[in-house]
C-alpha cells in the first residue's frame, strides 16, 4: 500500500497502486484511486451493461411497489377469470345453456360482494354468456340447477359454506395471479 496524493493536493488516500479488475480478474495499475476495473474496453462495456440492468430492475421494483392493492386485485381477478373461461371452453353458458357468438364472462354463483372469500374459488365461478352475466344478474336460479349437475350436491353444499373470512394481501394476490396465469398457459398448451 502506498499513499497517493489526489491531484488537488488536499486529500490523501491510502490505496494499493495495483488492483484486481472486478470484471475480468486481471491485475491492473490504477490511474485513479477509485478505479475498480482495468482499462480494457470489454470490461468497461460489461460494467455499463450491468449498471443498466440494475437500473431497470430498480425501476421495475419501484413501479411494483407503487401499484395500489386494487391493481393487484384486478390482475389476479382477470387471470382467474381467463382460466375459468379456458377450463369451460367446451361448455355452454352455465345459466342459459346457450352457445353464443358474443362475449364470454366468468360468472360467480355466490357474488364477490356477498361472499368475498369465494372470489377465487373454482367451484364458484363458471363460463357465462355476457347477457346472463350483465343483464340477468347471473341468471342465478338456472345457474344453481346447472351447478348441481356439474359439481354435484356435496360440492354445492360445501361451497355454500360456512367459510372463514379471507383477506387477500398483496402477496396473496400476486401468487393467485401467477398461479392462474400458469394454469391458463398449461390449458392452452393442451
Ligand atoms: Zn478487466
Ligand atoms: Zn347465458
Amino acid at each position: 500500500m502506498t499513499t497517493l496524493r489526489i491531484p488537488d493536493g488536499k486529500a490523501r488516500l491510502t490505496v494499493s497502486p495495483t488492483g484486481t479488475c472486478k470484471v475480468c480478474g486481471d491485475t491492473f495499475t490504477r490511474f485513479k484511486s477509485t478505479q475498480t476495473i482495468c482499462a480494457k474496453l470489454k470490461c468497461a462495456t460489461q460494467v455499463g451493461k450491468l449498471q443498466r440492468k440494475a437500473e431497470r430492475a430498480d425501476t421495475k421494483r419501484r413501479k411494483d411497489a407503487a401499484k395500489p392493492r386494487s391493481q393487484y386485485m384486478k390482475e389476479a381477478q382477470s387471470a382467474f377469470n381467463r382460466y375459468i373461461r379456458l377450463r369451460d371452453v367446451a361448455q355452454p353458458c352455465i345459466s342459459c345453456g346457450r352457445d353464443h357468438q358474443g362475449q364470454w364472462h366468468a360468472g360467480h354463483f355466490h357474488s364477490t360482494g356477498a361472499r368475498p372469500e369465494l372470489r377465487f374459488n373454482e367451484d364458484n365461478c363458471h363460463k357465462q354468456c355476457q347477457p346472463c352475466n350483465t343483464h340477468l344478474h347471473g341468471n342465478l336460479l338456472r345457474y344453481g340447477e346447472e351447478l348441481l349437475g356439474r359439481i354435484g350436491n356435496v360440492r354445492v353444499v360445501a361451497l355454500a359454506g360456512p367459510h372463514p373470512p379471507l383477506k387477500f394481501t398483496i402477496p396473496d394476490l400476486i401468487s393467485i395471479r401467477d398461479e392462474y396465469r400458469q394454469k391458463a398457459k398449461e390449458l392452452e398448451r393442451g
